[in-house]
């Protein structure tokens, strides 16, 4: 998505060899315009799928599934992070491992916001080594519900969780793949566009 692409190389930095910080647009501020163009995009990559819910995790994904939702008119549901006496005791459950902090955690969905009629597209900001969406999957497959896709706002390719997810034949679109920062430099990995 070249707008993106644009917006990537004006405002993001990098953060050693391994982290892109874009918290000018995506991760702190939010640039909602460029969010409505990230939830078109991904509404036309996956438009061919029947989708019942869209399942992301807190804190980033939820403005941007929020935004695509409203192009694919269903719900929004996000994996909690962080205990709480509102949550159901009912819950599927997984232990993700961050890679930015460097520690594991467990997501957790009510059982209420997922069954197994459900149909459902993962939205996330990154995708890096893909802990999270596996974690994601983990707890669809609780649910018994149908991943129908994975999609991801900035890819990092010299990360696995890319070719972790196309293996196991999910459809994943990544409105940007990062390839790798040399000296601070961002550049992309061309993808064939449908
Ligand atoms: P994964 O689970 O695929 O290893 O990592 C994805 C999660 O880690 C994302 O939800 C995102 O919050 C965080 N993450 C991974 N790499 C980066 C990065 O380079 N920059 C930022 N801002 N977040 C990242």
């Amino acid at each position: 998505m070249e707008l993106l692409k644009q917006k990537i190389l004006k405002e993001g930095t990098t953060v050693g060899p391994e982290i892109l910080k874009v918290d000018s647009f995506l991760n702190h501020q939010i640039d909602i315009r460029l969010m409505q163009e990230i939830g078109k995009e991904f509404h036309r990559r996956f438009k061919d799928h029947k989708i019942t819910k869209i399942l992301t995790i807190e804190a980033s994904g939820i403005s941007i599934a929020s935004i695509a939702a409203i192009y694919f008119d269903v719900p929004v549901v996000f994996a909690k992070k962080v205990q709480s006496k509102n949550l159901d005791a009912e819950t599927y459950k997984s232990s993700v491992y961050s890679f930015t902090k460097e520690a594991y955690y467990d997501v957790k969905v009510s059982k209420r916001y997922l069954s197994s009629d459900d149909h459902i597209l993962i939205l996330d900001d990154f995708l890096a080594n893909g802990r999270a969406a596996l974690g994601l999957i983990e707890i669809l497959d609780q649910a018994g519900a149908t991943l129908e896709g994975v999609g991801a706002v900035i890819e990092k390719g010299f990360q696995e969780g890319g070719q972790i997810l196309r293996d196991m034949n999910i459809h994943l679109e990544s409105l940007a793949i990062v390839n790798r920062f040399e000296d601070g430099k961002i550049t992309f990995i061309e993808q064939n566009q449908t």
